[in-house]
């Protein structure tokens, strides 16, 4: 399977600048993105899609460069070719993409999509007007890294492992290529540097932004413990981190 790392997000704000940290995996089956940054739409009207005090207090810099779509054609793929989207949650930075791929069947949590559907004001509903086939997984059935686990329903190993607090239904994703494990561990810290300073000033961006707090620290333990029992040989990386992103990912 091929892997390529493509940053979808721009954010310049007081907390500094962020990134959008996506996947896009090309199986024998068709492409499946995880998480999916800024759309199209976003980019040519941001003030009706995203609205103007969203992208102000986000910091949010939109450009067509940098949604999934113009980035997926430029390495010579059709957008239609995007079968599934696998989100860790349903924050506007992340889900701004899908409606780019209006086919493509969305997989999260059932605590996540639920919540979306809440009236949550944290959301934007816009994103999902194009009403996208969905797919929730609530049971854990599996195991990842010593983690409770859910197998979704694609043709390769891959898994949500719960990650709360953040949202309600935040996961972290997991899958297997070539013998070698990636754990995806979307908004579950901002910037790696919270693993080892539980002090990080980001670390109030992310008290303010998480709907359980507790939850919040407690799955970021886990996140914690799993870099400590298998970091030496899995691939792990979150969402908005500059400094874990480097071009170098795709030359491989
Ligand atoms: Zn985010």
């Amino acid at each position: 399977m091929k892997v390529y790392h493509l940053n979808c997000l721009h954010i310049a704000s007081a907390f500094g600048s962020a990134i959008g940290h996506c996947l896009l995996l090309e199986g024998n089956n068709g492409l499946t993105l995880i998480d999916s940054g800024i759309g199209l739409a976003e980019t040519r009207e941001p003030e009706k899609r995203l609205g103007k005090e969203l992208i102000e207090t986000v910091g949010f810099k939109l450009t067509e460069e940098n949604t999934a779509i113009y980035q997926i054609q430029k390495l010579g793929y059709h957008p239609k070719e995007v079968k599934n989207i696998i989100c860790s949650h349903f924050d506007p930075d992340h889900i701004g993409g899908l409606a780019d791929f209006p086919e493509a069947i969305v997989h999260t949590s059932k605590e996540e999509y639920d919540s979306f559907n809440s009236g949550n004001e944290r959301y934007l509903p816009q994103q999902l007007s194009h009403s996208p086939e969905v797919r929730v997984y609530e049971r854990n059935d599996s195991e990842c890294f010593g983690l409770p686990a859910r197998k979704l329903d694609m043709d390769f190993d891959v898994y949500l492992i719960p990650l709360f607090g953040h949202t309600p239904g935040h996961c972290g994703v997991a899958f297997e290529n070539e013998g070698k494990w990636t754990f995806y561990v979307g908004d579950a810290y901002y910037l790696r540097a919270e693993l080892t300073n539980k002090d990080h000033p980001v670390d109030q961006l992310a008290t303010i932004r998480a709907v359980d707090n507790a939850l919040r620290i407690k799955s970021l333990d886990s996140v914690r413990k799993v870099v400590e029992n298998y970091g030496d040989t899995v691939a792990y990386f979150g969402y908005h981190d500059p400094d874990e992103f480097t071009e170098s990912y795709n030359e491989q």
